[in-house]
């Protein structure tokens, strides 16, 4: 379904202007407008915060996990919560029927460490995309969201440090990561071919690493900056000045925070944007910043040791928003000190407190 002239135009009048704010501004809100939206992977990090967003703006919200609730990094009682396995084709029935709008966040992953070692699982979130979107088809479903990644991007196009943001085009010809890469290609392929033959609007946005607050930071999926945060935060609450550095720290990655990601996930899915288009920060750092500034944030300094053998991933690897901006006239924009500073902090609270499990937030 397209959208309405009024929605374009809202589209339009709110879209953020300037790199200068710090945090976007909402994105024009469809509140009470009696959309029922459904978030699959509601249990996740970027689910949970996206559920908390969609309800924050007056939607009903369906929310679906396959994890017990009790595990969920965030839950709201004003959802609609379900427990359901989405690998199964009937259980995305039940997810979806009723729905105007889905977005599937849900999929086996982790950082680096998890991807490289974990490819058959990695792969197996095919079938939680392909039963979602034959479930978004039957039940007439007017618009679908898919989270693909950066690690679409051909291998070829990332051996060095110095890369200068990866463009929608350099997905092609495929090299993506092997495992995961390769079903957020395929799954991407399959939202297209959705679109132009059954007709189910889909919309894919490539996220660049995502971070915040409500993120895994330990059991073995978390990513770069939780992990970075978290060791640092060991490092200064044992009083052991150490930390081990994945790789010889000169790789370079963007990372997006979770309000840039969040604020994109909606425009994008409430764009005309047909193909798949990156949603990630162009602020490349390499590891090595990274622990600078999470040291700066907790005025320590570490003596560094490097895990040449460990998991490392690409090279280089930042966003190229040339289409973003043109398509939206907004990029991500959030700097990464002052995400890094909102995410340590609720890191430090959950070790400090000794949540090292992670706590459930029941929002609302
Ligand atoms: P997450 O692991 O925190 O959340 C994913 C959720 O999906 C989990 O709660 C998990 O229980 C759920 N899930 C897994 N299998 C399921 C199934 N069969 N049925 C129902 N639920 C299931 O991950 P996230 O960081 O919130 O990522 C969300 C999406 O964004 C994923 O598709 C991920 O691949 C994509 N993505 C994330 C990043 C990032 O940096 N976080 C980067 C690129 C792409």
């Amino acid at each position: 379904m397209a959208l309405s002239r009024k929605k374009k135009a809202a589209l339009k009048v709110q879209r953020p202007e300037s790199k200068a704010r710090s945090m976007p501004k909402l994105f024009p809100s469809q509140a009470n407008d009696g959309q029922k939206i459904v978030v699959c992977g509601a249990g996740g990090f970027i689910g949970g915060h996206l559920v908390k967003k969609l309800l924050n703006d007056g939607h009903a919200v369906r929310a679906v996990d396959k994890k017990p609730q009790s595990l969920w990094y965030q839950r709201s009682g004003q959802a609609e919560n379900l427990t359901l396995d989405l690998e199964n084709h009937d259980h995305c029935i039940q997810a979806v029927n009723g729905a105007d709008f889905v977005y599937n966040l849900a999929a086996d992953m982790g950082g680096m460490g998890f991807i490289e070692l974990n490819k058959g699982l990695c792969m197996l979130s095919v079938l939680i995309n392909t039963h979602l979107l034959m479930a978004a088809r039957h039940c007439g479903v007017s618009r679908f969201f898919y989270a693909s990644s950066a690690c679409v991007y051909a291998g070829y196009k990332q051996k060095t440090t110095d890369n200068p943001g990866l463009c929608e085009a350099d997905a092609y010809p495929a090299d993506p990561e092997d495992g995961y890469g390769w079903e957020k290609l395929f799954s991407e392929r399959m939202c297209r071919h959705f679109r132009e033959d059954f007709g189910v609007e889909a919309r894919v946005a490539r996220y660049h690493n995502v971070y915040g607050p409500h993120g895994t930071y330990d059991g073995g999926r978390e990513k770069a900056p939780a992990a970075i945060c978290r060791k640092v935060i060991q490092a200064k609450l044992s009083g052991k000045r150490e930390i081990e550095i994945w790789g010889d720290g000169e790789q370079t990655r963007s990372f997006m925070y979770i309000d840039d990601c969040i604020f994109g996930t909606e425009a994008i899915t409430n764009s005309d944007i047909t193909y798949p288009i990156n949603l990630g920060s162009a602020e490349m750092v390499s590891i090595n910043r990274l622990v600078d500034i999470v040291e700066e944030i907790a005025g320590i300094k570490l003596k560094r040791s490097y895990n040449l053998s460990a998991p490392k991933g690409v090279r280089g690897r930042s966003s190229d928003n040339t289409q973003l901006r043109k398509e939206l006239g907004w990029e991500p924009s959030i700097r990464l000190h002052t995400g890094l500073e909102r995410t340590y902090a609720w890191i430090y609270d959950e070790i400090a407190s000794g949540h090292s499990k992670r706590s459930v937030v029941n929002v609302a």
